[in-house]
């Protein structure tokens, strides 16, 4: 239903022997649940045993009983939901995978859940199959755990740190053997990964304080830990019996966190580089307002994407802020088509407005983000229908013009409203009163952060690693499409 930028993959780790792992990584899925809803899975392990690895299409609640989570029993675990493109071979790229490489002697068993996307990863596909490697999936998170599986160094971090480096797009990525986990981030750190300790076993004198890791911190909440620093982008963290250990593996590179991660992405109450996101969102919206006031009766907001950024434009505005819609949870979950007759009912499925509220008014509306601009048309027109005076719309983004290559799915170019049009032209498209996007330095001014360590590129084409442009050429799905469009691969993203 939301034809936004789709959510992308969660991933989470947790080292803690004496503990259930299994069922506190399903929680911890549980809350990662907004980055990926299309499959779930957890791997686990005791030390010295084997991987088991339970993994469906399906979210965390329909994927896991209660005999999932007694047969994962074990001391360390790893998790991950995820979101793709669908396929006749969806089950086969749902994660975490798991391979198992070598002889008896020296047999290396790793899992491993990835979020991200390699813009080199056809190049990696063909060089592993050249040396007799095979895949059951076409993920290319299966390429990284079978570079990491079939590499000879005796310690899997040090086939880790070997790895790395000849990886490049955007990986958070936890992997596990039988007796660790090891979490390591793309030296861009494009994607998030955070480290949690688990507060409930920091006093055992014993053994030590006992750690997790996780796509966002919200993650840690639900789980009683406590969120410590994020891994660090080129750094490879183990968490094993020992406690925690690092190594920087690919220091001082340019930094571009996905800036996107703090609009939209992640979740309210997580952190992200010391921004509570909510916090962020609100001052969004704040910024929205002093960038483009307008004579208005009444904030809404796109529920649940626009909430924070309108609470903050309200507050700004000192314009009272109400319900324009009341939103239906849990649309996502049915598979039942609404056929003909429903469908020009289009939204309804989705929003519902309440006339009562908005009659007459001359509203402010806040959402997020627009990509191809159908919802915010049919919310406009909604909007209309229950007798709006006027409808002004206010995005907390700036307009998105360029496809992402680092693991989020949008449209081609094409697709973008954005794309090849101003901004009256976009509001003409939409059948609203004005419209205003956030500046980019509006986003930066927000999240107090700046361009030289964030990535913009689907706002402003800047691609921040070199050679996404030439990947997409490189690796084009179909030819005489632009490079940029299909940049990456015959493979699906994490
Ligand atoms: S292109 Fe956009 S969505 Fe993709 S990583 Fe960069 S900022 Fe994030």
């Amino acid at each position: 239903m939301r034809e936004g930028p789709r959510d992308e993959c969660g991933v989470f780790g947790l080292y803690a022997p004496g503990h259930e792992v299994a069922r506190l990584s399903y929680f911890a899925l549980y809350a990662l649940q907004h980055r990926g809803q299309e499959s779930a899975g957890i791997a686990a392990a005791d030390r010295g045993g084997h991987i088991i690895t339970r993994r469906e299409l399906g979210l965390v609640n329909q994927v896991f009983s209660e005999n999932d989570l007694r047969t994962l029993a074990g001391e360390l675990a790893i998790g991950h939901v995820r979101y793709s493109t669908t396929g006749s071979n969806a089950w086969e790229n749902s994660q975490p995978v798991q391979r198992s490489e070598g002889t008896n002697g020296s047999r290396r068993e790793v899992a491993l859940a990835h979020n991200g996307n390699l813009i080199n990863a056809l190049e990696l596909h063909e060089e592993l199959l050249a040396n007799g490697v095979s895949f059951s999936s076409t993920s290319d998170s299966e390429i990284i755990a079978a570079m990491i599986a079939t590499n000879p160094a005796e310690h899997v971090e040090d086939a880790i740190a070997e790895v790395l480096p000849r990886l490049r797009g955007a990986f958070s990525i936890v992997a596990m053997t039988k007796d660790r986990i090891v979490a390591f981030r793309d030296p861009h750190g494009l994607r998030p990964l955070a480290i949690g300790v688990l507060d409930s076993a920091e006093d055992d004198g014993e053994v030590g304080p006992r750690y997790c890791v996780a796509s966002e911190s919200c993650a840690f909440d639900i789980i009683g830990a406590r969120y410590l620093r994020d891994v660090e982008p080129g750094e490879v963290v183990t968490l094993g019996e020992h406690g925690l250990d690092s190594r920087m593996v690919a220091p001082d590179q340019r930094r571009a966190f996905c800036v996107f991660e703090y609009i939209y992405f992640a979740r309210p109450d997580s952190r992200m580089n010391d921004q509570v996101l909510q916090v962020a969102r609100g001052r969004m919206g704040e910024i929205l307002w002093r960038e483009a006031p307008v004579e208005a009766d009444m904030v809404i907001a796109v529920p649940d994407s626009g909430n924070a950024a309108a609470r903050g434009l309200a507050r700004a505005a000192g314009l009272p802020q109400d319900d324009g819609f009341v939103k239906n949870r849990y649309v996502a979950r049915t598979f039942i088509q609404p056929g003909q007759e429903l469908r020009k009912h289009g939204l309804r499925l989705k929003f519902n407005p309440l006339p009562e509220v908005i009659e007459g008014k001359r509203l402010v509306v806040v959402d997020d983000s627009i990509v191809r601009g159908n919802t915010t048309r049919q919310i406009v027109q909604m909007l209309r229908d229950s007798g709006a005076a006027e409808v002004h719309m206010r995005i907390s983004a700036p307009p998105i013009k360029h496809p992402c290559h680092y693991g989020i799915d949008m449209s081609t170019r094409e697709e973008m409203i954005a794309h090849n049009r101003t901004t009256e032209q976009v509001a003409a498209e939409l059948g609203c009163d004005s419209l205003h996007y956030l500046s980019l330095g509006g986003v930066y001014e927000a999240v107090r952060g700046s361009r030289e360590t964030h990535c913009d590129a689907c706002f402003t084409g800047h691609y921040p690693l070199a050679g996404t442009d030439e990947a997409g050429g490189k690796y084009a799905l179909e030819p005489g499409e632009e490079a940029e469009e299909v940049a990456v691969l015959p493979l699906t993203r994490a």
